[in-house]
């Protein structure tokens, strides 16, 4: 490929990008302005719209985050002594199922060699949330996730694994593709930036998943020391 080619085909995909931020935008930001036209002219439905708009504004401020991340050099890693066992339950706490409607587990282990080592706590609990965030999105009422970390051959391997409604094959090439998703207030952007994320930290990330069964995501890091 010439450069002239390399620079067309970058063009192209920050235009289809930049039209993606758009629309993703301005669908909440139309819902946004159209509620509170309908507040302004009959006061008594502004309570019941408060709601709506603010999952509006969260959505907005949810793509503007990942889109922050995404521009993110890798640079602006800065690694930090930590330890993957206190990570690991502060994310389980944070998404403890009592702030969710459903009743679902998050369990967990983690090799205690994994104590401390090298890495960025910021992008990692990150990467944890939103894996963990997708694994419970998945379970039904009685599910479980279960949360493994390893340490084997000098990498760090941690496990997401959920026995929720899992993916067929064709989703599963779908995965990590901007705005690919299958929920209602959805962004689309979680895996992208995830996996932006772990080439930031140099390790690699993997799908494991069977249509109504379950899935595996598996986050190799280097282990630093
Ligand atoms: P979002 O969570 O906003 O939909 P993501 O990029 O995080 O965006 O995920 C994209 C899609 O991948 C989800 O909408 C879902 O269909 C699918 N997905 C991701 N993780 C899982 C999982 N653990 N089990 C089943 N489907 C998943
Ligand atoms: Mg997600």
């Amino acid at each position: 490929m010439t450069l002239l080619e390399e620079k067309s085909r970058q063009l192209s995909t920050i235009t289809q990008m930049a039209a993606g931020v758009a629309h993703e935008i301005k669908n909440p930001l139309t819902a946004i302005k159209g509620f509170l036209q309908i507040g302004a002219v009959n006061p008594d439905l502004r309570d019941s719209y408060h709601d709506i708009i603010l999952d509006e504004v969260n959505r907005i401020e949810s793509i503007v985050q990942d889109f922050m991340m995404l521009s993110k050099p890798k640079s602006s890693v800065q690694l930090e002594y930590v330890n993957l066992d206190a990570i690991i339950s502060y994310v389980s706490r944070l998404l403890d199922p009592d702030t969710s409607n459903k009743e679902v587990m998050i369990h967990y282990t983690c090799d205690s060699k994994l104590n401390g080592f090298y890495c960025e706590p910021k992008r990692l609990k990150q990467i944890l949330i939103n894996l963990v965030s997708n694994a419970m999105d998945a379970l039904d009422e009685d599910g479980e996730v279960q949360i493994e970390a390893v340490l084997q051959n000098d990498e760090l391997i941690i496990s997401v694994i959920d026995n929720g409604h899992g993916l067929s094959e064709q989703e599963l090439t779908k995965l990590g593709e901007p705005f690919y998703t299958t929920k209602e207030k959805g962004t689309g952007l979680g895996i992208m930036v995830t996996k932006k994320m772990i080439d930031d930290l140099d390790g690699r990330l993997n799908y494991q998943s069977s249509k109504n069964e379950g899935t595996c995501v598996t986050v190799r890091l280097p282990f630093r020391t």
